[in-house]
């Protein structure tokens, strides 16, 4: 089923919703379709919508978003931040906890087994191990959301690439 992303008035990411949710409120004179698929008709001379926008603003309160292993893993696309790789992911603290290190957004990564065996109880810069990217708390809970419920549905390359620019919303 084509899915489509639903963004607020202020272009802000709210849901993903199916097309028909979409053309309904569309229809209904309450969102405007951004981005079609081009040449993919759904009847009545309208195109496969791919990205519709509210016309009137919807307050969303502010969440965090929770720190948890499936989070980290998203955000660091399931990937060793030590050596690249994809295959027995843990969470290693960036500065050990018998050093003091805290359970916080910039302090844990996703690395291998191997990796985190090898830092051990040391920091990056002791271990001669750097990371490939800075840590950072994930800011925006909704696009975050968005994107790791994309990767879990297994949207369209197609579809990802015409939503990507609506992502980063901040
Ligand atoms: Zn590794």
């Amino acid at each position: 089923m084509q899915q489509v992303l639903l963004l607020n008035s202020s272009y802000e990411p709210l849901h993903i919703c199916s097309w028909q949710r979409a053309m309904i409120l569309a229809l209904k004179g309450k969102a405007i379709v951004l981005e079609v698929e081009p040449n993919r008709d759904i009847g009545a001379g309208h195109q496969m919508p791919l990205v519709v926008r509210l016309l009137h603003y919807v307050k969303i309160p502010h969440k965090d978003i929770p720190l948890t292993r499936k989070n980290i893993m998203h955000r660091d696309n399931y990937t060793c931040q030590y050596c690249g790789c994809h295959g027995d992911l843990t969470i290693d603290h960036v500065i050990p906890r018998s050093k003091g290190g805290k359970d916080r957004w910039d302090n844990v990564v996703a690395a291998c087994l191997r990796c985190n065996v090898t830092k051990s109880n040391r920091t990056p810069k002791q271990a001669g191990m750097p990371l490939a990217k800075p840590p950072v708390r994930p800011h925006h809970f909704i696009t975050f959301e968005l994107s790791k419920q994309a990767v879990q549905t297994h949207t369209n390359r197609n579809t990802m690439t015409r939503w990507q620019k609506y992502m980063f919303w901040s």
